[in-house]
């Protein structure tokens, strides 16, 4: 059976990502095979998955498929973005996380955000292959549900009345920006 690395460490989305792979793919998680995780030093989530996929390819010799992701809010000049792991690092946790965020939404009148997914694939000897995907929505006014992982439960994508947290996990999966990037990769490569 061929193989494929999922270079993540997040089981949130290692799970996302595996379902969304072809069955024909054993999917590898790094954890199981004792990779660390590479520094994320890039400003934009393209040089990041981008990186992460260079990083994980040096350790096997089959294709490796990365992502980076976060929630960008209008109101808070595009925050956390880029920073979306680290400022849930930085307060403790994602509860805490989204605790701050909604304070500081609080006096906000423009409540709209998205999660921005960028997906790199790599094959061994082969330059990576790079999307990204986009889903609109809204922050809610509170933290809503017990789904998912992250920021799921602030988040309420456009033409939905549902947090991601609210939602069962086959109807997220099937919408949101890793869906969205996975199909625009599909469109590149037909057998993934
Ligand atoms: P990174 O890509 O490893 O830098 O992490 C991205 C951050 O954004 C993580 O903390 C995730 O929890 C969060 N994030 C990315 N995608 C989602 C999602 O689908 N739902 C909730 N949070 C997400």
């Amino acid at each position: 059976m061929k193989k494929i690395l999922i270079g993540t460490h997040n089981k949130g989305k290692f799970k996302e990502i595996s379902f969304l792979i072809s069955r024909k793919f054993r999917k590898i998680n790094p954890i199981n095979l004792k990779i660390p995780s590479p520094k994320e030093t890039g400003k934009t989530f393209i040089s990041n998955s981008k990186l992460k996929a260079n990083f994980f390819s040096k350790y096997v010799d089959y294709p490796v498929i990365s992502d980076d992701s976060g929630l960008c809010i209008k109101a808070l000049n595009q925050k956390p973005g880029v920073y979306s792991a680290r400022l849930a690092k930085k307060h403790g946790g994602f509860l805490k996380a989204m605790k701050y965020i909604l304070k500081k939404m609080k006096s906000k009148k423009n409540r709209s955000a998205t999660f921005v997914c960028s997906l790199s694939l790599k094959y061994p000897k082969k330059k990576t292959i790079n999307v990204t995907g986009r889903l609109k929505g809204t922050i809610s006014k509170k933290i809503l549900g017990k789904n998912g992982f992250g920021y799921d439960p602030i988040f309420v994508p456009s033409n939905y009345k549902k947090t991601f947290g609210e939602m069962i996990k086959s109807r997220k999966i099937k919408i949101d920006h890793r869906y969205i990037a996975f199909k625009m990769l599909k469109k590149k490569i037909k057998t993934l």
